[in-house]
């Protein structure tokens, strides 16, 4: 690896390779630097036998920011939406989930008045002025929206299940209430998981010519004149002009050290990571068929079938689902008690369905999002308070309007698109 280079961009996920396919064109000499072995970071898809098992439910948003970036870079994207019918269980009541017109007629979850207010209710999201919402938290919204408690409860059941989030009451109405629209236009279920965007980006980034280093960390940069110094954990030492960093704030906090103003310090040591709970499950059958998804009302949990719409497994007839609980960020994780809790979960909408297990696993606490998005947020993170002239920013946790691969994809785009303009006045 040769030791000068224009670019260094820190991390191979999905912020890290979007920021190189952008760059490339630009005729900078470009190094993508992965700690893991494998590339991917949280949009990694792994093979457990014949299924393919993305990190927990990962689904695109059709209409977001983030598919035409991809399709502009030539990204095929293949799979299908899935069907929004399915249930909402409360201990052992079961109703029809009114998330569909059908739904909304038939639920016994909602009395006449109740579904009048969430036709209400689902019309004023898709049509109110978001910036409106700047000062109030998700869960003030909710409140001001409807008194009926059953269509609060349905409110924060499709805010857990659009953004992760599970912390109504601290986070910031806008940023849930604009992802919910993005994600009520529709999802996507991606053919053979996420991996399939990385390994193109990842090929078209190689035959741009930008180098990519995995299984490698880097542990410090700083910054002398105009150039900055890298080092490796190889305690190799690189120099560039520009770092493109797409890492968590806590891991840049460790590789900058005290090269940052105190303001821009504060504030990336106070941001709290959005967690959950994953249990990724294959079977040969369903033992009820028709259950494609479920949320569960007085607790953070959701149950989908995603080989329904996406092929994710080379035996088609063989299932891949995942079960889900959305994380506070003051609960206490006890991985033990959390997987028994998914368990039984899936047991009540899949009687049996350990007979037909071919495999599972579980991930007690994982960072779905690094920023727990909060009520004044946005002024924070202008990226120029920074302070260090050339470091720039990306990731899920950079954009202070949109979040996940929202997030991540639009972030990088601006980032590179920034280093390039920079470079060419
Ligand atoms: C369970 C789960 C469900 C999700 N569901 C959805 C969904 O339905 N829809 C959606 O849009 N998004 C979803 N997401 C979020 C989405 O996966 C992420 O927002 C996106 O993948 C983040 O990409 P990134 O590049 O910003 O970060 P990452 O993917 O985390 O990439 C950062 C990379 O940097 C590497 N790195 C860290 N430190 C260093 C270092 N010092 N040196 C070198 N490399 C380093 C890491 O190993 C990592 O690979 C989900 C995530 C999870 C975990």
């Amino acid at each position: 690896m040769k030791s000068e280079w224009d670019v260094v961009i820190i991390g191979g996920g999905l912020a890290g390779y979007v920021a190189a396919n952008y760059l490339a064109k630009s005729g900078m000499s470009i190094l993508l630097i992965e700690k893991d072995k494998k590339v991917g970071g949280r949009a990694r898809t792994d093979a457990i036998g014949q299924e393919l098992f993305n990190l927990g439910p990962h689904a695109l948003y059709t209409k977001g920011n983030a598919v035409p970036i991809l399709q502009e870079l030539g990204i095929e994207l293949n799979g299908k939406s899935p069907k929004l019918s399915g249930l909402l269980t409360d201990n052992m009541l079961e109703y029809t989930a009114p998330f569909t017109p059908v739904g909304v007629l038939t639920t016994r979850f909602l009395n006449w008045k109740e579904r009048i207010e969430w036709l209400m209710v689902l019309w004023k999201i898709k049509s109110m002025k978001i910036e409106n919402l700047s000062d109030q938290t998700f869960q003030q919204w909710t409140q001001k929206m409807t008194r009926s408690k059953n269509v609060q409860n349905l409110l924060l059941i499709l805010g857990r299940l659009a953004t992760y989030c599970h912390a109504p009451e601290k986070v910031s109405a806008s940023v849930i209430v604009s992802h919910l629209r993005t994600v009520m236009n529709g999802v996507l279920y991606i053919d053979r998981g996420w991996q399939t965007i990385i390994d193109q980006l990842h090929n078209k980034a190689v035959i741009f010519g930008i180098q990519i280093q995995s299984g490698m960390k880097i542990n410090k940069i700083y910054k002398i004149e105009n150039t900055f110094k890298v080092t490796l954990s190889t305690e190799k030492e690189l120099t560039c002009k520009y770092v493109l960093s797409t890492i968590s704030p806590q891991e840049l906090l460790k590789i900058v050290g005290n090269n940052i103003s105190q303001t821009q310090l504060d504030f990336l040591k106070q941001i709290i990571p959005v967690k959950g709970a994953a249990l990724d499950v294959a079977l040969t059958k369903l033992p009820k068929p028709n259950r494609l998804f479920a949320m569960e009302i007085g607790e953070p949990f959701y149950y989908s079938v995603h080989s329904t719409a996406a092929i994710l497994s080379e035996n088609e007839n063989n299932i891949v689902l995942h079960v889900f609980k959305y994380l506070h960020p003051d609960d206490n994780i006890v991985g033990k008690e959390i997987q028994n809790e998914l368990e039984q979960f899936l047991e009540k909408i899949q009687p049996c369905w350990q007979k037909h297990k071919i495999s599972s696993r579980f991930m007690p606490t994982i960072t779905v999002n690094q920023r727990l998005p909060q009520i004044g947020d946005e002024q924070n993170l202008q990226r120029s308070k920074l302070g260090v002239p050339g470091l720039y920013l990306a990731g899920d946790w950079v954009s202070s309007h949109s979040i996940l691969s929202e997030g991540a994809i639009s972030s990088a785009k601006q980032a590179a698109e920034e280093i390039i303009e920079k470079e060419q006045r």
